[in-house]
């Protein structure tokens, strides 16, 4: 018979948002009259900025005609897209880049998954705890990250980041290979300063790794002293890949378009013990496996660009970062440990009284008829927190504030 990958077979089932989801079905079973608001939307809900729409009628109706129909466009991404990435994202911020360092893709959750592709099996991972499960899976599925033993990964180390060290992760005093950061932060909202990225970049230079920095929230940043790429940071060509996503800067989660940054100085080593460019086997992985992101949403994500396209993008941002502020604000007034949601649109509250996230969880949905997402589900150091996501209706935001208000008295 045919064998599985039974790498697959490794991986924990994700109870999570089943398990939100069974407790949200049986409470409005129970109570069919509730009004119940979800502050765990993990999509976004505003619509796509006017100039993105009007940019993509026009590449459909470039499709009706011979001479402007566009077939197989290059695997890359066009140099229309990339030149107002370059122009936009890191020229003003002294970040050089070339087209081809650039690589259009379907979103930033593909190439999270797909980078371990170029790089060896027995290569040590490092992670954040509290983390987005994508990093973690898609090396199990490649037989990275070892035996699971007590719920961790035998070849991972978990950095856990909490309220003790401002959900910033201590340097690890031993050498790791990979290392995923993501800032601004799903799920905890936190960001990091340019003094700490400058310490990791310095680490990964120091010990020949190589730094996964997933950049999807920088759009949010509203601190002008937060980096908003790790290129920012003099000597991060040369030990880190990072991804850019369009989806919650711009409303694209069901459009797809993000890119990948893959730098030419970014080296690895053989197993001849020579030293091999990532760009070119990325390069190389992409034309064998992804045939690019089709030109009517590249001409979109273009759009995001543009003055008007800035200024939109930005009213929507503004819009969610209001509901963000309005949580802030009512759950610090009760007097509760709130991070987040200053530079992201996620809250992370510890719950009060040393309640454990799902008891805070059966709390909120069964007082208040608010849905939140319990922060151990995204690992061990997120016991005892809360997520709230800023994705949702204002008016939604403002009448949960008034529930939550009720049942929370410290
Ligand atoms: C939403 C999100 C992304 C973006 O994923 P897409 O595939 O681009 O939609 C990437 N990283 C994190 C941590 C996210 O939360």
């Amino acid at each position: 018979m045919t064998k599985v990958n039974d790498n697959f077979l490794k991986l924990q089932k994700s109870y999570l948002f089943v398990a939100i989801a069974q407790k949200v079905k049986a409470f409005k079973e129970a109570n069919p009259s509730a009004k119940v608001i979800s502050l765990g939307i993990g999509d976004v809900t505003q619509p796509l900025a006017p100039a993105v729409i009007e940019a993509m009628h026009k590449a459909v109706d470039e499709m009706t005609d011979t001479k402007t129909f566009r077939g197989y466009g290059p695997e890359h991404g066009y140099a229309f897209l990339q030149d107002a990435i370059i122009a936009n994202d890191f020229k003003p911020r002294g970040i050089e880049l070339t087209r081809d360092e650039i690589f259009v893709n379907d979103g930033a959750k593909s190439d999270t998954g797909n980078i371990g592709d170029i790089l060896g099996k027995d290569n040590t991972i490092c992670v954040t705890d509290p983390i987005y499960p994508v990093y973690i899976d898609s090396n199990v599925m490649s037989g990275r990250a070892g035996e699971i033993v007590n719920g961790l990964w035998s070849n991972v180390s978990y950095m856990p980041c909490n309220a003790e060290n401002n959900f910033t992760p201590e340097i690890p005093d031993h050498k790791t290979d990979i290392i995923y950061l993501c800032y601004p932060n799903n799920p905890t909202g936190t960001v990091i300063t340019r003094e700490r990225l400058a310490e990791w970049v310095e680490y990964a230079l120091r010990h020949n790794s190589i730094i996964m920095y997933d950049a999807a929230y920088e759009a949010y940043i509203q601190d002008e002293t937060i980096p908003h790429s790790i290129y920012e940071i003099e000597g991060a060509k040369k030990c880190a890949i990072e991804f850019h996503s369009y989806s919650k800067t711009a409303g694209f989660t069901g459009v797809r378009c993000g890119y990948t940054v893959v730098p030419k100085e970014l080296k690895a080593i053989a197993a001849d013990g020579s030293e091999v460019e990532l760009n070119g086997l990325w390069e190389r992985r992409q034309s064998t496996k992804f045939n690019g992101t089709s030109y009517i949403t590249q001409r979109g994500a273009e759009a995001i660009y543009t003055p008007e396209g800035k200024k939109q993008v930005k009213a929507t941002i503004d819009y969610y970062m209001a509901n963000a502020k309005t949580m802030r604000q009512t759950l610090t007034g009760l007097g509760l440990k709130v991070f987040g949601g200053e530079n992201a649109p996620y809250i992370w509250f510890k719950t009060p009284g040393g309640m454990s996230s799902w008891e805070m969880f059966d709390k909120m949905l069964n007082e208040a008829h608010l849905v939140c997402t319990p922060g151990v589900g995204f690992g061990p150091s997120g016991e005892g927190y809360i997520r709230l996501t800023a994705f949702g209706q204002h008016e939604d935001c403002l009448e949960a504030m008034e529930r939550i208000k009720k049942i929370i008295k410290l």
